[in-house]
């Protein structure tokens, strides 16, 4: 799913939740948790910032991106253009399908590219596949996702898909097509 392949409003998902703002899709809470576990008897610190987000979450994250914009000088459609590269718009999001998270470093919480330094990423990037995960929007990649890099989004494919993605390192688009 993406921003030319929307998903349907009404498709139920069932979620299960993991902290008092956070759920998840249900299917992905094993592998999720059995990463995490592996992560912390590591050492390292992940915190899952953002993890299912409902139509209406999605949508105000995405008007006050545009509105960002709007406050910068740029016309309506150059806004919008703008903000979707940042945040889906609604019913594009991956978060909306309850099987994409952000997962940061505990020592470090930024959304940003520095986020790629932190431990916890150089883990994740290495071995998040595993356990089904795979770095949604990789460097490099933008021409393909449609989306900027995000060192801190990944995407549950199941193990199988998330082997062949990481060892070819493509992405879900080039996977699927
Ligand atoms: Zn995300």
């Amino acid at each position: 799913m993406n921003d030319s392949h929307p998903l349907n409003q009404d498709q139920q998902i069932h979620l299960k939740t993991i902290s008092k703002n956070l759920q998840i899709h249900e299917m992905i809470y094993d592998d999720l948790f059995h990463m995490l576990d592996e992560m912390i008897k590591k050492g390292l610190k992940p915190v899952i910032c953002s993890a299912y987000r409902s139509f209406q979450r999605q949508k105000e994250l995405y008007e006050k991106k545009c509105q960002y914009y709007l406050s910068k000088g740029y016309h309506q459609t150059m806004a919008q253009k703008l903000a979707s590269q940042w945040v889906a718009k609604p019913g594009c999001s991956e978060h909306q399908t309850g099987l994409a998270l952000d997962i940061v470093s505990g020592d470090y919480q930024q959304l940003d590219q520095d986020q790629e330094k932190t431990k916890e990423q150089q883990w994740l990037m290495k071995n998040s596949w595993r356990y089904g995960f795979i770095l949604r929007y990789p460097q490099g990649k933008q021409d393909i996702t449609h989306v900027h890099y995000e060192p801190w989004h990944y995407r549950y494919v199941g193990k199988i898909a998330a082997t062949e993605i990481y060892n070819k390192q493509i992405t879900l688009e080039e996977y699927l097509s």
